[in-house]
Order: structure tokens, then sequence, then C-alpha cells
């Protein structure tokens, strides 16, 4: 018999709903993982292939990011069935469907992920008032425009210094997956003094060992081009950025981009993960051996979601950007400095934390 309860431990999930609505062409999914510290945030991703195990790990793995960041919203994510590049009009029903059908749940508040955006976001705010990831035009803080997590991944890159021999005056910097997050971490820390050497995007890698020009490269993608049609330097299959020398590598792009298959040919002293789950574990676990210091997704990437609760609270970009930065700062330090006394790797001492707070929540919580 099929084991309704596989994913139930004491963190949750609170609950796991079917919403479909056929003549609408909705099929999604939403799992509530923990409400303890407040009414869950994440991203309602669409995509074909999507699945109840996806939406449970992405929901746990916001539990875990929103404890860590101290906010006070527990972990959701939602899945949808469906083409994100199908007909506006289309999506468009979709999505108005699925808001009106968690309207009614109010402890999950939609945000935007992957084939969603902040249209997507206008339209469930549209329907039932609880969304973040909102357009300007409308209250909202556009996290992407303003680079929330890349310059959230320059904080953890600063801090991360004063446990590895990196400096980032001069420090050499390689990013896979240029898009909203990989630019804006390159703008930031080239603003730290750090030297792009290497951009990768789905059609390809640059690689220039002198510097890359990094607003330049951004406008490339701007226009709809690829980092292979920069200027110069030396162009590439995707996955030669790998393979490039440097002090800090950052997957944006995919999960699990370096696996057992490939870590041996990374190159670096420290790996900033903007995407989710980039690593393996079983890669990472090699990585931190090699004495490669690694600062988990879920910590070095959480600028995004920080600045998402700033805007449901009614805060400002500046404000957003402060906390950012005040949160980052604290606890990619709080990390680094519980695995280096207690000799265990950063995503051991990170999920320690995550959970302590999450379990110190729950006591606040009534039990009758
Ligand atoms: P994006 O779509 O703006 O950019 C992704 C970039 O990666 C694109 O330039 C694309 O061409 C490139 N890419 C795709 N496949 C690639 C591959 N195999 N090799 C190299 N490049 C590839 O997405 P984003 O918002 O920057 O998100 C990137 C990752 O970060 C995702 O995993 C996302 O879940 C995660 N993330 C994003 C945020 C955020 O604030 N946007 C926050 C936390 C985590």
């Amino acid at each position: 018999m099929d084991d309704m309860f596989r994913f139930a431990d004491e963190l949750g999930p609170d609950k796991i709903i079917h919403l479909t609505e056929p003549s609408l062409g909705l099929r999604a999914i939403l799992v509530v993982d923990n409400v303890a510290a407040g009414p869950s945030i994440g991203g309602a991703r669409m995509a074909p292939d999507v699945g109840v195990e996806e939406c449970f790990r992405l929901a746990r793995a916001m539990t875990f990011k929103n404890a860590a960041a101290g906010l006070r919203h527990g972990g959701g994510k939602a899945v949808i069935v469906g083409d994100p590049a199908m007909p506006p009009e289309e999506k468009e029903r979709v999505i108005r469907a699925f808001a009106r059908a968690v309207g009614d749940i109010e402890d999950y508040i939609i945000g935007p992920d992957m084939g969603t955006d902040e249209r997507c976001m206008a339209w469930t705010w549209d329907e039932i008032g609880r969304s973040v990831g909102l357009p300007r035009e409308i209250g909202g803080i556009p996290l992407d425009e303003i680079g929330a997590t890349g310059f959230g991944l320059s904080i953890a890159a600063e801090v991360a210094q004063d446990f590895c021999a990196v400096t980032l005056e001069g420090a050499h910097v390689a990013v896979q997956g240029f898009g909203s997050v990989g630019r804006h971490a390159a703008r930031f820390l080239a603003q730290k003094g750090a030297v792009l050497v290497a951009a990768s995007d789905s059609k390809g890698c640059v690689v220039d060992p002198s510097g890359l020009d990094v607003p330049a490269l951004a406008a490339l993608k701007a226009a709809g081009k690829s980092v292979v049609d920069y200027e110069s330097g030396t162009k590439g299959a995707r996955e030669a950025i790998v393979d490039v020398p440097c002090d800090i590598w950052i997957p944006a792009a995919r999960p699990d981009v370096i696996t057992m298959q490939n870590v041996e040919r990374l190159n670096t002293l420290l790996v900033l993960q903007g995407a989710n789950i980039p690593v393996t574990h079983d890669a990472e676990r090699a990585l931190v051996e090699r004495g490669v210091l690694v600062v988990p997704d879920f910590i070095a990437n959480a600028g995004g979601v920080i600045c998402a609760a700033v805007e449901y609270a009614g805060g400002t970009e500046t404000g957003a950007l402060q906390i950012i930065e005040e949160k980052l700062r604290r606890n990619t330090r709080s990390v680094l400095e519980s695995a280096q006394h207690e000799g265990i790797a950063p995503r051991e001492a990170a999920l320690r934390l995550a959970g302590e707070r999450v379990r110190r929540a729950m006591t606040y919580r009534r039990k009758f």
C-alpha cells in the first residue's frame, strides 16, 4: 500500500493539498510544511514535470531557509503542472485559478519561482491579495531587478574571507548562470574589488583571466544575447565553467550541477551557492574534505526571500537591503564559526541552526 504519510516527521508537513480545476486547466499541489514561525512563504513553480516529492522537498527547504534567516514565516511551496511558455492568456487563466484555489489557505503566501514571475504575482494579488514579489507599480520590491539574492551572496563572500584564504580585493570569480542571481552577484562582488574571470549561461561560457566587463555582459543578457556573444575572451561549452581556476565559484543556474562525476574538476577555494541544491550531498562532502569552503544554498541565497518578507510587511527597498545585509552577515558568520569550532561541514551547522530555530518556534505555539 502506498504510504500516505511518507514525508511526515516531527517538523511537518502541516498539509499537502491537491488543487485541480479541469475546466480551467489547473493541476497543482501545495505543501505547507511548517508554520510555527508564521504563515509560510514559498514560490509557486510552474513546470511540466513537477510532482509531490519535489514540492515537499522544496517546501522543507523553505522552512529551513526562512528559519535560518530568522523570518516571521514558515516554509511552503506550490507546484503547478504546465509549460511556463504557454500562451499568456492561458497562463493568466491557470495562475488566477491557482490563486483562487489557495485563497482560503491563509497560512500560505505565494511567491515567484521557476516559471512564474512578478506578473503572475500581480494576478494572484488581484485575486486574493496575498502574494509577494509584486511589480513596483503596485507596491512591490522587484527583487530580481534590485539583485536581492546577488547582494546577499556578496555579503556572504565578505564574511567567508575570515574562514578561507580568499581576499575579495582581486579575487577571481567564476559564475555559472549569468541570470538574475549570477549577474547581480558579479556586480556586487566587483564593487568589492573582485574580478569576474568567467561566466556561463545555457548557450556556453566565456573566460578571461584578466577580467570580464560585468556591465557589458549584463547588457548583452538584457538584449537577449548570450555571454558567448561577448566581444573578447575565450569561448567554450557551458560545462567549461567547471574547470576555470578561480578563488570563488558561484553556481547560479540549475540544481545538481556538481556531482561526484565532475567535483574533482573544480579548482577553487570558496563555493558560494546561489542556486538551490546545486551540489549533490556526496560532492559537497568531497569539497569540504578537500578544504574548499562551501556556503550552503539556504544560507547564502536567502536575500530573495528576505526581500519578499520585507515587502509583505510593508517595508521599503532600502530597508530590505539593510535587513538582507544584517541577516546574511550574522547567519553566515554563525554557521561558519560553528562549522570551524566543531569540525563539521557548514551544511551540517546550517541545518542545526535552522532546525533548532524551527523547534524553538514550535514550543511557542498552542499545543491543545
Ligand atoms: P534566471 O533564469 O534569471 O537565470 C538563470 C541563468 O542560468 C540563465 O542565464 C540561464 O541561461 C542560465 N543557465 C540555465 N541552465 C544553465 C546551465 N546548464 N549552465 C549554465 N547556465 C545555465 O534564474 P535566477 O533567478 O537567476 O535563478 C538561478 C538559480 O537561483 C535558480 O536555481 C533559482 O531557484 C535560484 N534562486 C534564485 C533566487 C532569486 O532571487 N531569483 C533566490 C534563491 C535561489
